[in-house]
């Protein structure tokens, strides 16, 4: 998978290098790209911001680094996919060409609190795409047109991380390329552990243990000693429902319409 980010902190995603996602970078599973949005400015103080029109508090981010950082990423991969997928001249074809277009299209996310909520669902569809772009917010936020102009050339969605507040968008990326980086086939060495996870039946995941068996005078559940796979499997999931109905009970109507 391709991923550009656009940010004025580009030395925020030095971590990237490190760990399951340093590793699947080194491997060529995930290739990277940093942008720094100032590179794409043309003034002595490489500015990015300006106040809004309409006035208020704060800062808003200028339209033209936007429109030529998300240009460079972008255009040349569009051009081709046009060229290459929409000309047709089979009308019967010309809906599958078109959809093929939108498929092939990369997805821009605009990280903002204003957007839908990002989930494991979200996670596993961004998994499957060839190619994502991150354009990091800071201040106020970007000037709406920029998002306007980049759907005309992507699949853009603003995807928030959280009904909370955010200096930028960097922590929130950061999160979200690692919950999507590990679903990638190969980035995590046993894809058996991704399965049993929370979120991925509906459910939160049951409580771990390791050795020893006891610790500080408390005892590891006795089925997970019993060597019966099918108790033990029985325990982990109604450990899995009792938890669910304790901390997250929103999951559980999901979660039972599975079953
Ligand atoms: N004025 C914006 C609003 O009220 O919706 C908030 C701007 S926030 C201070 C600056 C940037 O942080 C946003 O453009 C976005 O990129 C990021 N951000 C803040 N909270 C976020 C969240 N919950 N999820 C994703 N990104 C967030």
């Amino acid at each position: 998978m391709r991923i550009d980010i656009v940010t004025i902190f580009p030395e925020f995603f030095d971590v990237l290098d490190i760990s399951l996602l340093g590793k699947a970078r080194q491997s060529g599973l995930i290739d990277l790209g940093v942008h720094n949005l100032r590179d794409h400015t043309h003034d002595r103080h490489r500015t990015v911001d300006d106040t809004p029109y309409g006035g208020g508090a704060g800062m808003v981010m200028k339209p033209e680094p936007w429109g030529e950082a998300f240009d460079a990423i972008l255009d040349p991969a569009t051009d081709d996919v046009a060229t290459d997928d929409v000309a047709t001249d089979d009308p019967a074809t010309d809906d599958a060409a078109t959809d093929d277009v939108a498929v092939d299209l990369p997805v821009v996310i605009f990280p903002s609190p204003a957007g839908e909520v990002f989930n494991q669902a979200m996670a596993k569809e961004l998994a499957l795409e060839k190619h994502l772009v991150f354009g990091c917010g800071r201040y106020e936020g970007i000037d709406q047109r920029v998002i306007d102009d980049t759907a005309t050339k992507a699949r853009v969605r603003m995807v928030s991380l959280g009904d909370y507040v955010l200096n930028g968008g960097e922590v929130a990326v950061m999160a979200m390329i690692e919950a999507i980086g590990r679903l990638i086939p190969g980035v995590v060495g046993n894809p058996a552990s991704l399965v049993e996870e929370s979120h991925e039946n509906g459910l939160l995941e049951y409580p771990s243990y390791t050795k020893p068996a006891s610790w500080r005078g408390r005892e590891v559940p006795p089925v997970l000693l019993s060597g019966n796979h099918g108790a033990i499997a029985a325990w982990r999931h109604d450990q899995q429902v009792e938890r669910t109905r304790r901390v997250r009970p929103d999951l559980l109507p999901a979660a039972n319409s599975e079953e």
